[in-house]
């Protein structure tokens, strides 16, 4: 069975959701927890490259790309091979049992394109929450020290160490305490949201001057961050903070980890976020996109580090599972060949020419902002920086009517994201910002 050749284009058959999706949208709200929600009512049937098609026959444009994770586009068909080939061989051994070549693979790849050229060794796992836990207690292990310094606005996972690290209440901790302790939050750089002119510096000075007020530099295991924040709201530091933040780490000993799960994988036009200004993390965790679509998610840092942790102390029983990795390595090589780093900018390029236009016109958009092909808009009451969710979901909404994938996010909520696959042609991402303009215009304008 060949995956079907799926046209790269929109296509609307049946109102929004068709009556396939409603029938099975009773059976969900009957068997599945109301706990785990859907961005969109509609339940997909087949999906390739940046096209989604439901079970009513509408094809759909995913600006999403199921959260950055299909970004050499979806059912690829190299990444369909390969995982169809490893299935057939075998499925599973669990790699503390019987070690196979490919998670050695997948581990090389990994030491040799994350940031740096030190000497470097990886370990796998399915979830990047799971890898962040694990950059956590290789950390503590290595330093034998048990503070984390976290930021605002910082998402880091669901689990229990996890959501200690992340920062917004609704919907990621409510009810859901107690937190793991030892866990301390500074500031972000958020040149939005900072006072005006606030260099990176300055703002690393602000984040440093409290990690050493209230934490103690002796104390801290890592310093753990997104380099571009996602769920927190696409925030990009200010230039120099990130290398301000990694030089203090180096100067205390304090361990820098780079939570690159959402920005790794040339999403943002380098391979990793960190390339942008050179910075070197200690630890870099990566997930999402690493295995085009597949769970498997790691964490990769200097020898001498991941080298401190005593044998059978890192695993579990999926981790680094084989189709997972044999998707990863299929994926990567796409990325190179394809050179996807560069397809990011190319599409970066096209969201704010075609964006930064509607600023003139409509003072509720904020801010425009990201790297890449990982870019935000973040909405305001005009004439301030008043979050407007209303506004980011609304303009979601219509998006969603005339069959396009956005996502919101932010610590407000007031945020719409766009994460096309990396694969996307350049007239669907047209079609797709056309609607987005569209929605934006309609939603903001006066009149409405
Ligand atoms: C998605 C994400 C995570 C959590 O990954 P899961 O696979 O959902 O556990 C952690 N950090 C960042 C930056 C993310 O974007």
């Amino acid at each position: 069975m060949e995956p079907s050749l799926i046209k790269q284009q929109r296509n609307l058959v049946t109102e929004l959701p068709g009556p396939r999706s409603r029938v099975l949208a009773e059976r969900r709200a009957a068997a599945v927890a109301p706990g785990v929600s859907s961005v969109l009512p509609l339940y997909v049937e087949e999906a390739s490259g940046a096209v989604l098609v439901d079970v009513d026959g509408n094809s759909l444009i995913d600006l999403g790309a199921g959260i950055a994770v299909v970004s050499v586009g979806h059912a690829a068909p190299a990444v369909v091979d390969a995982v169809r080939a490893q299935i057939g061989r075998f499925s599973h051994t669990c790699f503390m049992v019987n070690p196979y070549e490919a998670y050695v693979e997948v581990c090389e790849s990994l030491n040799a394109r994350t940031p740096g050229e030190h000497l470097k060794r990886s370990v796998l796992f399915n979830s990047g929450a799971e890898a962040v836990e694990n950059a956590v207690k290789i950390a503590r292990h290595v330093t034998g020290r048990q503070a984390v310094v976290v930021f605002d606005h910082a998402y880091h996972g669901r689990t229990n160490l996890t959501m200690a690290l992340t920062a917004k209440n609704m919907p990621y901790r409510h009810g859901f305490g107690p937190f793991a302790p030892e866990v301390y939050r500074v500031p972000m750089s958020y040149p939005f949201r900072d006072p005006e002119g606030m260099t990176g510096q300055q703002a690393a000075d602000r984040a440093i001057e409290q990690i050493e007020r209230l934490v103690g530099a002796d104390n801290v295991a890592c310093v753990l961050i997104e380099p571009i924040q996602g769920e927190g709201g696409f925030v990009v530091p200010a230039p120099g903070f990130l290398p301000a933040i990694a030089t203090w780490c180096q100067e205390r000993s304090v361990l820098l980890v780079a939570d690159e799960i959402q920005t790794g994988f040339c999403r943002t036009g380098d391979w990793f976020a960190c390339d942008a200004e050179g910075v070197v993390p200690d630890l870099i965790t990566t997930a999402k996109a690493l295995a085009g679509g597949m769970p498997l998610a790691a964490v990769t840092g200097r020898a001498e580090v991941m080298d401190g942790v005593h044998a059978g102390g890192l695993g579990g029983t999926y981790g680094g599972n084989p189709v997972a990795c044999a998707a990863a390595l299929a994926s990567i090589d796409i990325m190179e060949r394809e050179e996807l780093a560069d397809a990011a900018q190319r599409i970066g390029e096209a969201i704010r020419t075609t964006l930064e236009p509607l600023r003139t016109t409509h003072p509720g958009i904020g801010d425009i902002r990201g790297r890449g092909a990982m870019m935000a808009i973040e909405l305001v009451v005009p004439g301030t920086t008043e979050p407007d969710a209303d506004a980011a979901r609304r303009i979601a909404q219509a998006c969603h009517q005339a069959g396009v994938v956005v996502l919101t996010c932010g610590s407000y909520g007031n945020v719409i994201r766009l994460l096309p696959p990396l694969v996307i042609e350049d007239e669907l991402l047209a079609d797709g910002l056309d609607v987005l303009s569209g929605a934006i215009t309609e939603v903001l304008s006066p009149a409405s």
